[in-house]
């Protein structure tokens, strides 16, 4: 009984410190998880960007050896910007994802964990846990599963009834031996919308999620975007969040709970053009607190060019030009080519060829042709 009473402390502990949500769950092997990785992995379904192996990521005590519970925390986010600043003609916007608005939440999480840790070292001193926030060897969501903070959609996030699918995840493992809670039953039932929804089809068998199709994944990767998901990227430089703004369950679930994760309209709004000649230092001055640039401003711009190109944006041109002239990034140089021909104003083509008679980088060259051939399509 007294762990059931440690329990009560934790979650009264919890809710002091701002915790939306949490809950306890024990740490055996997720067995059925592992089957599902191993055949996410068969199908070539993963991003690259997990951490460790499929055991480490299934088998809690690879990481704990003693461990026996796993206590997993929810922190709900913002889904509305109030009084947004417009993207119009001239002056277009892109957008980062909701996920990545505010205070980069691996450091939010991290800080409640942390003095979760310390409170749970005052009440049973000598006892071990092991944190961790979306980069550790466990799965967050099969975590949460289990401890019932919510369940795993089709669109393979974890829902919760209160918050919807606007919740930060991450857990600790521990050698308490705490009562675990009992995991909410899935609520999908019918519905598929997200499913449908999916502008890439990325959605497999709902709930298999093939990364390499994700726009949340593609948003991320520094090489070329394969053209045929250059149109559905449309303004998103960092994540994707169609699969969860369908989703019925988030209807109205807007959490300001959290001040650190209020969005900065300026920085997850920004305007596009101003993004092309961004120094190093003034990039991670503006976006470098938030988890949206972690992987670095390349991928950023390559996307800010593509959405200039979706609106069709002919004030982007000249700054368009002038990076297929100077920059010194291949996949920079040669998206601009392609989003010039995609464009299409007057001065297109004679940028184009003259881009075509300098360029000496094979891929490059390859996306200045696409260009052209765009422009020759628009003359037919
Ligand atoms: Fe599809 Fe976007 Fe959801 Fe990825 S994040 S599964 S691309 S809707
Ligand atoms: Fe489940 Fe429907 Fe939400 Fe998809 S959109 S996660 S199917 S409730």
């Amino acid at each position: 009984m007294a762990n059931a009473q440690l329990k009560e402390d934790i979650i009264a502990y919890s809710k002091l410190i701002g915790i939306d949500k949490i809950g306890f769950a024990s740490a055996d092997p997720f067995v059925s998880l592992k089957s599902r990785l191993e055949t996410q992995q068969e199908l070539g379904y993963q991003s690259g960007f997990e951490k460790g192996t499929i055991q480490e990521r299934t088998e809690p005590q690879l990481t704990l050896p003693e461990a026996k519970s796993i206590i997993s925390i929810a922190l709900a986010y913002p889904s509305k910007l109030n009084n947004a600043p417009r993207s119009k003609k001239g002056e277009r916007r892109g957008l980062f994802c909701r996920a990545s608005w505010g205070e980069d939440y691996h450091h939010i999480l991290r800080r409640k964990l942390k003095m979760l840790e310390e409170f749970i070292a005052q009440k049973v001193p000598g006892e071990k846990c092991v944190s961790m926030v979306d980069t550790g060897e466990l799965s967050d969501r099969a975590a949460a599963e289990r401890a019932g903070i919510g369940w795993s959609g089709k669109n393979c996030a974890i829902i919760t009834p209160e918050f919807g699918s606007y919740v930060y995840l991450g857990e600790m493992i521990t050698t308490l031996d705490i009562p675990p809670d009992i995991p909410l039953e899935d609520q999908c039932g019918t519905c598929n919308k997200c499913v449908e929804a999916c502008p890439t089809g990325a959605l497999v068998q709902g709930g298999q999620l093939d990364s390499n199709k994700c726009i949340a994944f593609l948003t991320q990767t520094k090489d070329f975007l394969p053209e045929q998901y250059r149109q559905k990227l449309g303004n998103r430089l960092y994540g994707c969040d169609t699969c969860q703004v369908v989703c019925p369950v988030n209807k109205g679930k807007d959490t300001h709970h959290h001040p650190e994760m209020e969005p900065d309209h300026e920085v997850v709004k920004p305007k596009l053009i101003p993004l092309l000649k961004i120094s190093n230092r003034e990039f991670k001055e503006k976006f470098g607190p938030i988890s949206g640039s972690w992987r670095g401003k390349k991928p950023i711009q390559r996307n800010a060019i593509i959405a200039l190109a979706h609106f069709k944006e002919e004030d982007a041109v000249p700054e368009l030009n002038d990076l297929l002239e100077t920059d010194p990034r291949p996949v920079i140089r040669g998206t601009a080519a392609w989003a010039i021909g995609k464009i299409d104003t007057k001065e297109s083509y004679s940028m184009l060829m003259k881009a075509k008679e300098r360029e000496k980088d094979k891929n490059v060259q390859i996306e200045i042709e696409k260009g052209l051939e765009m422009l020759e399509n628009n003359l037919i």
